[in-house]
Order: structure tokens, then C-alpha cells, then sequence
């Protein structure tokens, strides 16, 4: 192999380092080498405009931070809700924004199977069935990409190991024999939550959908966190310490919905693809790759960890060399239509629940009155909780 450090570092100076790293790098011809936008050119809107459409980070960071401003609108206004219900009706009444029903991923795995059973959309949380399809759509189209572009989750998660890579210079990488069995906690997980839905029919479906609950779940998530417990607290706080030490650690090892995204990404039709005639193994694509995937030794990706969060075409200095495409003869897929694409889709689904009336539910704010002042009861306590 012929060493070209020279042509490296003049089309993409910021890799230096690296490649001092990489025993072998052959040389990119000029054609193939990566555009980059003049300095001249990066401020004001040109470079902004430059960035969303070249700069798959760039966009990538954009959707993720509109993501996370969209879920802390919704958690000010679930607050305002909470606050309205706890008053006893002494405030002026606050509506529930249905978006909150996202963070309830049990109950909408229960309404998606009640939902093929029956055919019935359940009136209950069936803005929480709408956005978990949206979800399993994106994960079948365009791989794990909730995770990397849109989970505020992840984009807590990526901050923090971020974070940990500024302080220590990097993340460890935990050994292959631990890793492994590690990676499989959150399909053990998955398999839980998949068994308890399988063994019900579709009276006990019901029975859960309409129970007090489930019409209260996520207001007993809020008061969860609310009044947080000193056992919650430091089981985030551990959490949050390996996450700044180990890349995703919660997304890893432990998420089940991230689990189940994965296994049905398998299936998507696009994939980080790489040209072989044309890379140099510089692996600088696996160096780069948050999910620790070793992208430089395969030409498709097909792990169940892929996020297709361009990270490893972003550091590729070989124009053309990796890409994300349906299959190899067919056009890669640029960032700026794979965020398109993505937001489309779930802008698409929640649009479809709101034009069909399936987006807000049926609970009224007599009966949310009734039930906060009853939240104590029994029947609110446990997931398996029946009586009315
Ligand atoms: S293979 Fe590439 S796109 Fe997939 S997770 Fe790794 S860096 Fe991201
Ligand atoms: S595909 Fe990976 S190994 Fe090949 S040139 Fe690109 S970054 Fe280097």
C-alpha cells in the first residue's frame, strides 16, 4: 500500500491524527477527494444553507436539538396539565398535549397488537399508537435513525459521551466478552415485554387499555420523576456516569425500545454501503462509528446497532466511498434527504392520526378530575391494575 499522508491532510486536515494512527493508506485520486466549503463561505446563511445540505452532523444536530425543543414544549405543557388536575380544578384548565404518549412505549405495543386483533383503534392513548408505528415505519425504511436523529434519549446520550471524550480524550470500549452478553440485556428486556403482550387476549387487552392504570400512566410517569425516589436518583446518576465513560451505554446495553428499532432495522432496505475498489482502509469509518462497528471490513452494514448517523461517511476522506443506499448500484441517499425523509415520515403518520381523529383521546376533563383525586387507589398502583 502506498503511503499519502500529504493528500490527507491537505483535502481534510482534521484527520492528522488519526491516520498517524492507520498502518496503511493508499492514495485518493483527485476526483475522488471530498468538497469542502471555502473559509470565505462558512458564516451567515450561505455556509448555514451549505451545512444542512453537505454537513451530515450539522443537520443531524439540528434535528435532533428541534426534537428535543419539541419534547421539553411537551413537557411544559403536560406540567401545566399535571398542576391543572393536582389544583382540583382551582386553575384554569390546562389540555393535555397527546404527544406525551410517546414516552409510553408498554401501553402502545398493547394497542398496536389489540389494534391488528380487533382493527380497533383504542380511544384510550391512541396518539401513543400512532407515533410508536411511526417509529417501527422509520426503523423498517431507514435503519435504527430514530435513535441517532431523533430519541432525546440518544441525543442525551451522544452528549454525554461526547462529554467524556472532551474530559478523558475517550470512551472506553468495553472487551468482546463482556460486550456481547451485555448487548443482548436489552432483547432480554424486549422478550419481557413481548411475552406479557403475547399471553394476553383480547379481553385482557381491553381490560389493560381500559384500565384506571393505563388512562393514568403517564401522569403517574410525571409524578415518578416528580417525586423521584433517592433509589431512582442514583441509578440515573450511575447511568449518567457510565454513559460519559462508555459510547450509548443506556442505548447499548439497556433500552428495550432501541432493541426492538434494531431488530426490525435488519430488515431496511438502506444501508451504509462501501465501495471496495475505491477504499483506501484508512478505517477511519470504524474509528469514527459510535456503535463500534468495524465498517472498514464489510461492504454493507448490516448490524442491528447501526444508527445511520453518518458519522462514518462524514470522516471517510473518499468522496463516493461510503454510503448510505438501498443496494450497491442504486444512488446513495445525501443527509439532507435522509433527514427529510425521516422527519416526512413521522410528520406524515402523526398528520394521518390527526386527519382521522386519532389523535387526541377520549378522557374528559371531568373524568381527569375524578381520577387525580383517586390517584392513591389501588387500582392506579400496578401494571397489571384492572377495576374501574
Ligand atoms: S456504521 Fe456508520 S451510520 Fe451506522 S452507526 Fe456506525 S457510524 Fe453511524
Ligand atoms: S470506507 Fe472506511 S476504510 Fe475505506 S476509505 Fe472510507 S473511511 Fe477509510
Amino acid at each position: 500500500m502506498i503511503h499519502d499522508v500529504d493528500t490527507h491532510i491537505e483535502t481534510n486536515p482534521g484527520i492528522v491524527e488519526s491516520l498517524m494512527l492507520a498502518p496503511g493508506v493508499r492514495k485518493i485520486p483527485r476526483e475522488r477527494r471530498r468538497r469542502r466549503l471555502p473559509k470565505s463561505d462558512t458564516r451567515g446563511w450561505k455556509g448555514i444553507f451549505w451545512r444542512l445540505q453537505f454537513d451530515s452532523q450539522y443537520l443531524r444536530t439540528v434535528v435532533q436539538s428541534a426534537f428535543a425543543l419539541l419534547c421539553l414544549w411537551i413537557g411544559v405543557e403536560f406540567y401545566l396539565f399535571v398542576r391543572w388536575g393536582l389544583s382540583g380544578n382551582n386553575s384554569a384548565i390546562v389540555s393535555r398535549p397527546p404527544g406525551v404518549e410517546g414516552f409510553l412505549p408498554i401501553s402502545a405495543l398493547m394497542s398496536l397488537k389489540y389494534w391488528l386483533q380487533t382493527g380497533i383503534i383504542n380511544n384510550i392513548h391512541p396518539s401513543g399508537l400512532f407515533i410508536f408505528c411511526a417509529l417501527l415505519l422509520i426503523s423498517f425504511l431507514m435503519k435504527k435513525a430514530f435513535c441517532s436523529w431523533m430519541c432525546p434519549i440518544g441525543t442525551l446520550s451522544e452528549s454525554l459521551w461526547m462529554l467524556g471524550e472532551r474530559i478523558f480524550g475517550r470512551n472506553r470500549r468495553l472487551p468482546q466478552w463482556l460486550d456481547y452478553p451485555l448487548r443482548t440485556l436489552k432483547y432480554l428486556i424486549l422478550a419481557f415485554f413481548a411475552y406479557v403482550t403475547e399471553t394476553m387476549d383480547v379481553g385482557g387487552l381491553r381490560a389493560f387499555i381500559d384500565s384506571p392504570y393505563n388512562r393514568m400512566a403517564d401522569v403517574k410517569m410525571y409524578l415518578f420523576f416528580a417525586n423521584i425516589s433517592f433509589f431512582a436518583v442514583w441509578t440515573i446518576l450511575v447511568l449518567v456516569v457510565l454513559s460519559v465513560a462508555i459510547k450509548n451505554f443506556w442505548c447499548r446495553y439497556l433500552c428495550p425500545y432501541g432493541g426492538l428499532l434494531g431488530l426490525i432495522s435488519v430488515l431496511s432496505p438502506l444501508k451504509v454501503t462501501r465501495q471496495t475498489s475505491t477504499c483506501i482502509d484508512c478505517e477511519l469509518c470504524s474509528k469514527a462509528c459510535p456503535s463500534g462497528i468495524n465498517v472498514h471490513s464489510v461492504k454493507r452494514v448490516w448490524s442491528d446497532e447501526c444508527t445511520a448517523c453518518y458519522m462514518c461517511i462524514e470522516v471517510c476522506p473518499v468522496k463516493n466511498t461510503l454510503e448510505i443506499k438501498a443496494a450497491k448500484d442504486l444512488k446513495p441517499i445525501p443527509s439532507w434527504v435522509f433527514g427529510s425523509l425521516l422527519a416526512g415520515v413521522f410528520v406524515g403518520v402523526i398528520g394521518l392520526a390527526m386527519l382521522t381523529g386519532n389523535w387526541h383521546n377520549s378522557i374528559s376533563h371531568e373524568e381527569y378530575q375524578k381520577r387525580f383525586k383517586e390517584l392513591n387507589a389501588p387500582a392506579y398502583e400496578h401494571f397489571g391494575a384492572r377495576g374501574h
